[in-house]
């Protein structure tokens, strides 16, 4: 840096520009990135359940109020008052400008881990329900944590090349999707300042290090968790007629919701529903009183995602009225709203502002427009139904040979949340960093 500013000085240059903050980066990378990765080897080792990041808010926490940031621990509500939310706040000003936010997630999930990486997790705890279960990081939200680090601290060096206000948070229970509404809930944008953009990240486990993709407009889908109940009048397995089989409606009326993507919406308006459980019954020759499926629902749009639900109500009442089931034993549809989470919306303007300025720090050949997916985030909240523009991106985070390999076989690479989710740490972290550490600065440059 010192170097820095007298070469400027000397070649007459008073003003910071983007080509000498982008020489910075590569050389506190240099510097950083060895105790960076040690960093993520150690947070890879140590995950927590979500509800339950207790030891990783705290650290990560206590890295920014190190590196002068004002920090404020355990902001979020959750809906259940005796949960703890470990979300963490921490805002830099750095005088008039526009007030930008990055989040990172703090979660792991309860995966056991099976890489035979040396740094693997072997951590058990208790998840929410009381039960032990093994816990990894299997979505790389130590990637995000580390790469959330290494920004924070680029940007703490790098203060008098941006103006304004920057907000750094880390976000717990992603995995469950109720954290970001729990930071909302707790006043995120009234206690603090509320952001004119937001900013996050996502490993890729498709795309090599050292590339980053993005998708402008919807990335990713809402997801609406459904149970539908199908009751019908229960029974001896050989006296059908005397009962109304809940079996054969429920089997009906999974058949029959697959025919609402394919026939009762556009084609143009991607969906997906999905059922992922079906229960009932506890004997083969009892029919049950009720079968329960559990749905999962994926739209863009949330005219189309109501329209869906409508038409799930329709069909199953009318099958179980075509069935002779009694009006009082309709089937009962339950939206569960706590694993509720919007669509991811990358405002457009926003995406190809900011990919082409990361396209200039890590390579134009290395920012590539990908496709959207039907997977989804909690993310979208803090956008407050597209009010605040944002954008997530993907960083790539295989080793290239593997994805070469990969491409060549046909044989798929480990997905997120599996037990065999590996990351590239180095390459893909350094990427990670250089890619958000610019997308603050393209937007809060002096
Ligand atoms: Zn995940
Ligand atoms: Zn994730």
């Amino acid at each position: 840096m010192k170097k820095l500013t007298s070469l400027a000085v000397l070649c007459g240059i008073f003003v910071a520009t983007p080509a000498m903050a982008q020489q910075s980066i590569d050389s506190m990378l240099d510097r950083e990135i060895a105790q960076l990765v040690s960093t993520y080897k150690m947070l890879h080792a140590a995950p927590e359940l979500s509800h339950h990041e207790e030891k990783t808010a705290a650290f990560v926490a206590s890295q920014l109020r190190a590196l002068g940031y004002t920090v404020t621990e355990r902001v979020g509500k959750y809906a259940e008052p005796d949960w703890t939310s470990y979300g963490v706040v921490a805002v830099m000003k750095n005088g008039g400008g526009p007030t930008v936010l990055v989040r990172t997630e703090l979660d792991a999930l309860p995966v056991e881990e099976k890489t035979g990486l040396p740094y693997a997790s072997t951590v058990k705890a208790k998840n929410d329900a009381g039960q032990e279960v093994s816990v990894m990081h299997a979505c790389g939200h130590d990637i995000h944590l580390t790469s959330f680090l290494g920004t924070a601290k680029m940007l703490a060096a790098l203060k008098d090349q941006w103006h304004g206000t920057l907000i750094m948070i880390g976000q717990p229970a992603e995995e469950t999707v109720n954290g970001a509404r729990a930071m909302l809930a707790d006043g995120l944008y009234t206690r603090f300042p509320k952001p004119d953009f937001a900013l996050a990240l996502h490993d890729s486990p498709d795309v090599e290090a050292g590339k980053v993709t993005y998708y402008p407009g919807y990335a990713m889908a809402s997801a609406t968790s459904v149970d539908l109940v199908i009751r019908g009048l229960g029974g001896h397995g050989a006296r059908p007629e005397a009962t109304k089989d809940p079996v054969v409606l429920a089997s009906q009326i999974v058949l029959a919701l697959q025919t609402i993507v394919s026939r009762e919406k556009s084609p143009l308006e991607p969906a997906v529903i999905t059922v992922g459980s079906i229960h009932g019954g506890t004997k083969r020759n009892i029919i049950p009183d009720e079968v329960i499926l559990q749905l999962t629902i994926r739209t863009y749009k949330e005219e189309v995602r109501q329209q869906i639900l409508a038409s799930i109500e329709r069909i199953a009442k009318g099958l179980a009225l075509a069935a002779g089931v009694p009006e009082d034993r309709a089937p009962i549809l339950k939206v569960i709203e706590s694993e509720n989470s919007p669509a991811t919306y990358n405002d457009p303007e926003l995406s190809e502002r900011i990919a082409a300025a990361i396209g200039r720090t890590v390579g134009k050949d290395n920012v590539i427009k990908a496709q959207p997916l039907m997977v989804s985030e909690d993310f979208g909240y803090f956008s407050l139904d597209h009010k605040i523009p944002a954008f997530m991106f993907w960083l790539g985070a295989v080793e290239p040979a593997r994805v070469e390999a990969a491409r060549k076989s046909g044989k798929p690479l480990p997905s997120l949340h599996s037990s065999l989710f590996e990351p590239l740490p180095e390459p893909t972290l350094r990427t990670g960093i250089k890619a958000m550490t610019t997308a603050v600065l393209e937007l809060m440059k002096k």
